[in-house]
């Protein structure tokens, strides 16, 4: 075959199998070998927990029956790849959270977005690696070892959804799914030089989504271009009655904005640059990016205008007593009885009581990002401390919404840089969670909201990539799209190509 498979855009790779030139399990087969060639050994990319060659085939060839017999394609994505983030349900897979304590744990039913892929034909590769639980901005907190960014295999993906970015980065997937409590797509996504959705909260089901923190996690679309991150958002996006947060209305016509868009005329939009993001506490590098970027918004022909946001300062600490107060909650249901490992406890020749088997297995079973989290937020939570801590965070998350509603007034859309710094080398600040956390100074603003934002590619500092998030507001993808496809195609269209061709070849 002269093409190489796991080089075309998810949008290509449909057309192709759709058309008949190849089939979708040719389109299987050359991911697989692809991840069998770079994800494995000491040095490899490492972007999945699971990999599931025989399902992923059996799935493939019945998009490739239903074409030959008239009554397919199921879908415009109907047997293009996907990797999936593991913490989402799948009934033939296991769901592993990143966590010893869901080792081995095979759940009975798929999560909405589980089912959606499947009835749209898309190939489902297997599962991908994460923060355990989604907490962490790295991967470095997963049980089962980091995940490696394919621009430089010495430094980290970004986090919780490093699996997910790094298999398209490294050419194993042309589509992911990834989850965004904090900004566990969109940084990533900054990291990898891909794109990466975090819809508006209720856009698509957390139904089967294994939880964080409820009221935050919001499930999107990781791709190599908006287009294909499009493609994949009227997959699994609209309304589901399982979930009942989830929101009753159209999904936005976002492909058709990403189409728009590709036509680069934003003439007539006003863009907000965010005062608060994107100065101090920025290395320069991702500031240089930055106002190349701006620059290109305004060749394209939007209005920059300056917006202010002042209770972003706190997003910060609001984020971190509202995301383990909900953490604490949540993860009370890894008792050591429904689900995963259950620790052996000897108790002096008697029998052991359930707290002590309670207190054995999450001891073993959590790893102390987790266990932080878990305890800072029963503290947050406690009588006596519930109003100074919680209720005032509750009540800056307010304040935030309202500076979104302010700025929405002034401008269509946001913009800021996606994160503070490029990626960071392995083991730099693993122990230090202060560090850590800060990676998420720009993204948190808007799962606090419940608004919509997204990651696109901007360019590289020193070789690392760099990422321009756009963000909109509740149902306003249409416009974050097309303003995305708009700056790609500029993007592009300057450096002779797309950013992620320059991403080093992984070397088996
Ligand atoms: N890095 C952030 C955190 O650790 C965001 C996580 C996420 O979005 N799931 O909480």
């Amino acid at each position: 075959m002269s093409t190489d498979l796991t080089r075309l855009t998810a949008a290509e790779l449909a057309g192709k199998i759709h058309a008949k030139e190849i089939s979708a399990v040719e389109a299987a087969r050359a991911h697989l070998d692809r991840i069998a060639a770079v994800d494995g050994g000491e040095n490899g990319v490492h972007a999945f927990l699971h990999v599931a060659g025989e399902s992923a085939i059996a799935s493939a060839e019945l998009v490739d029956a239903g074409i030959a017999a008239g009554t397919g394609p199921a879908s415009s994505l109907a047997g293009v790849p996907l990797a999936l983030k593991d913490v989402f349900t799948t009934r033939d897979m296991p769901t592993t959270c990143g966590s010893k304590i869901l080792e081995g744990w095979q759940p009975p039913y798929d999560a909405t977005v589980t089912a959606r892929l499947r009835a749209a034909g898309v190939t489902i590769l297997g599962k991908t690696n994460m923060d355990e639980f989604a907490m962490g901005s790295s991967t470095e907190h997963s049980a089962y070892g980091v995940t490696r960014n394919p621009w430089d295999r010495s430094r980290v993906p970004g986090g919780s959804g490093g699996g997910s970015a790094a298999s398209l980065a490294a050419f194993e997937a042309p589509l992911a799914i990834g989850t965004d409590t904090g900004g566990s797509i969109r940084q990533p996504a900054a990291f990898t030089g891909t794109v990466g959705v975090k819809p508006t909260y209720g856009g698509v089901s957390r139904y089967g989504l294994v939880a964080c923190a409820s009221s935050l996690d919001q499930a999107g679309p990781c791709a190599r271009t908006v287009l294909d991150a499009a493609l994949l958002h009227e997959v699994i996006g609209g309304h589901d009655p399982l979930d009942s947060t989830s929101i009753d209305a159209p999904v936005p016509s976002v492909v058709a904005a990403a189409r728009r868009g590709a036509e680069g005329d934003l003439s007539g939009l006003k863009v907000g640059v965010v005062r608060e993001l994107g100065g101090e506490g920025y290395e320069p590098g991702v500031r240089t990016a930055y106002d190349a970027s701006l620059r290109r918004l305004e060749k394209l022909g939007a209005d920059l205008v300056e917006v202010s946001c002042p209770h972003f300062e706190y997003a910060m600490a609001a984020y971190y007593l509202i995301l383990p107060s909900e953490v604490s909650s949540n993860l009370a249901r890894f008792d050591a009885m429904r689900y995963g490992m259950r620790s052996t406890v000897s108790s002096g020749g008697g029998v052991a009581s359930a707290e002590e088997v309670m207190a054995a297995t999450r001891e073993a079973g959590f790893g102390p990002e987790v266990k932080r989290r878990i305890i800072l937020g029963t503290y947050a939570l406690s009588s006596g401390y519930y109003d100074a801590y919680y209720g005032q965070a509750q009540k800056i998350r307010t304040l935030i919404s309202r500076d979104f509603e302010a700025a929405f007034t002034q401008a269509d859309v946001l913009v800021s840089p996606t994160t503070p710094t490029v990626p960071f080398p392995i083991g730099d600040k693993i122990d230090d969670p202060l560090a850590m956390y800060l990676n998420d100074l720009a993204t948190i603003p808007t799962n606090l909201a419940g608004t919509a934002g997204m990651s696109v590619p901007s360019g590289l500092s020193d070789g690392l990539p760099t990422g321009l998030q756009i963000m909109a507001p509740a149902l306003g993808e249409a416009l974050m799209y097309r303003v995305g496809a708009a700056f790609e195609a500029a993007r592009d269209a300057d450096d002779g190509g797309p950013l992620i061709a320059r991403v080093p070849e992984v070397a088996p």
